[in-house]
């Protein structure tokens, strides 16, 4: 119940907007009043007040609220800030038999440590970084110029390691490179090129190209160091079980991804 003689505002979505009073788009504002306990909608006056700051306000300060709990437990390591795109540029892989094998096998040798499946694998080609919405149409053309003149290649992984982020908030575990570090290499100049052109950082000094297949929250760096003989002995047992197909990338495309929106770059 609201308190007596409070003043309310309903927000209504689907308001008519073919309103001309009406100030936003799908937004009406109507006013309502309440007398001796009793709410009631003063429909015939109904008056347009403005709309709410929250809804017309272009203030690019306004920082989104962000739960952990809502995506397993990571931390944002900046704040979403509106006009801002969290972007980055990456190989993108299916997930199949061997890896999800090997995941298990991790599960099973890390039982003190809750470890999580990656989502989406890839491997990363730029740290991410934040993008002016009005850049990213620029940007990708940048990239798309660049990567029409670089060839397609085959990446091979043999191998586990261990990485920290750099804020040290998240553990992962990824399958390293054999083949494939000279292309990865040239990938990630021309995109140091690119980000350059906008000021933004470029990826590792000293790249350790790979593709994390499973994490954790906090630095368990140590703790999971210790278990990688053993773990790569496992993987390589599981290389002999499972076809060459389950181990090997064949790199054609590269995507970025920016907020929610995809771009595709083929490579000749
Ligand atoms: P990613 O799977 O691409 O998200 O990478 C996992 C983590 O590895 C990132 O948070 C990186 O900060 C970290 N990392 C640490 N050192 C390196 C390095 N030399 N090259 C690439 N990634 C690294």
């Amino acid at each position: 119940m609201h308190s007596k003689g409070a003043l309310n505002l309903l927000i209504d979505y689907g308001g008519d907007s073919s309103d001309e009073d009406n100030p936003g788009p799908g937004i009406s504002v109507k006013r309502l009043h309440e007398t001796e306990g009793e709410e009631f909608e003063n429909s015939k006056k109904v008056k347009r007040l403005p709309v709410p700051n929250i809804f017309l306000s272009d203030d690019k300060t306004t920082e989104s609220f962000d739960d952990p709990l809502l995506h397993s437990g990571k931390l944002r390591t900046f704040p979403h800030e509106r006009g801002n795109w969290a972007t980055y540029v990456y190989i993108p892989y299916e997930e199949n038999e061997g890896i999800n094998e090997l995941i298990d096998v991790i599960r099973k040798c890390t039982h003190d440590v809750d470890i999580k499946k990656t989502d989406n694998f890839h491997i990363s080609l730029t740290k991410t970084i934040v993008l002016k919405h009005h850049w990213i149409s620029l940007f990708a053309n940048s990239i798309r110029t660049k990567m029409a003149c670089i060839k397609k290649f085959m990446i091979l992984f043999d191998s586990l390691k261990v990485y920290c982020n750099e804020e040290r908030t998240r553990t992962f575990i990824g399958l390293q490179i054999k083949t494939g570090y000279d292309s990865l290499l040239k990938l990630v100049e021309s995109l140091d090129k690119c980000l350059s052109e906008f000021n933004l950082p470029p990826f590792y000094e000293n790249p350790s190209f790979h593709m994390s297949i499973a994490w954790c929250v906090g630095d368990f760096e140590e703790e999971l160091k210790s278990l990688l003989p053993q773990l790569n002995r496992q993987l390589h047992e599981l290389m002999d079980d499972f076809s060459q197909e389950n181990w090997y990338i064949y790199v054609q495309y590269l995507l970025c991804k920016t907020g929610n929106k995809y771009f595709q770059f083929y490579l000749t």
